[in-house]
């Protein structure tokens, strides 16, 4: 059974002005997809064909021999988590037992922004920030190129993308002014409820 590109959870408008139906079209509809595309080649007639998606990137981790396994299949990941990770409307304080324990692990909101940002600003060249769930903790952490928590064991509860293909149709190299953008109006604080659970 081939992947296939998951739909987007919104409408292709439905993020602007903070990220454009331009970025979407091409970060969705031509950077997610190639990832799909090349993962189903190179899992043609391949031992980890026909497992889930999580097997694949589990089971290719760390292999030098499977990186581009790896790479594709924790990229096709990594993309549906970010794009559950936005909504219209969304950003701003969070509600919910995710706000308690922000309050709790990392010493309230304003710290989870300082902290989120920084992660997201400082990851050199391409990569992710996350906020993650670790041992039943908050944490910040960032991943580099397709790496993703998940391969580690550690619970993801929301994403940004910071590869410059996911801002710079919009802000050029402005990566913090994503960022800020990504924070005060596109978290979707519902998702990371849900996966807190
Ligand atoms: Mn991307």
């Amino acid at each position: 059974m081939a992947f296939t590109l998951p739909a987007l959870p919104y409408g292709k408008n439905d993020l602007a002005p903070h990220i454009t139906a331009n970025t979407l079209e091409f970060h969705h509809g031509k950077h997610h997809q190639a990832y799909v595309t090349n993962l189903n080649k190179l899992l043609e007639g391949h031992a980890l064909a026909g497992q889930t998606l999580e097997e694949v990137i589990k089971k290719s981790t760390g292999d030098a021999k499977h990186a581009g396994i790896f790479n594709n299949a924790a990229q096709v990941w990594n993309h549906t988590f970010y794009w559950h990770s936005m909504k219209p409307g969304g950003g701003g304080a969070p509600a919910g037992a995710i706000a308690k324990k922000i309050d709790a692990d990392l010493g309230g909101y304003n710290a989870f922004v300082e902290a989120f940002k920084n992660a997201g600003a400082t990851q050199f060249g391409s990569g992710w920030a996350w906020l993650v769930l670790n041992n039943g903790k908050l944490e910040i952490t960032k991943t580099g190129n397709a790496d993703t928590p998940i391969a580690h064991g550690i619970k993801p509860l929301l994403t940004v993308d910071v590869w410059e293909h996911a801002y710079y149709l919009d802000y050029q190299n402005r990566r913090p002014d994503y960022l800020d953008t990504f924070i005060k109006h596109l978290i979707n604080w519902d998702f990371a409820n849900a996966n807190l659970g």
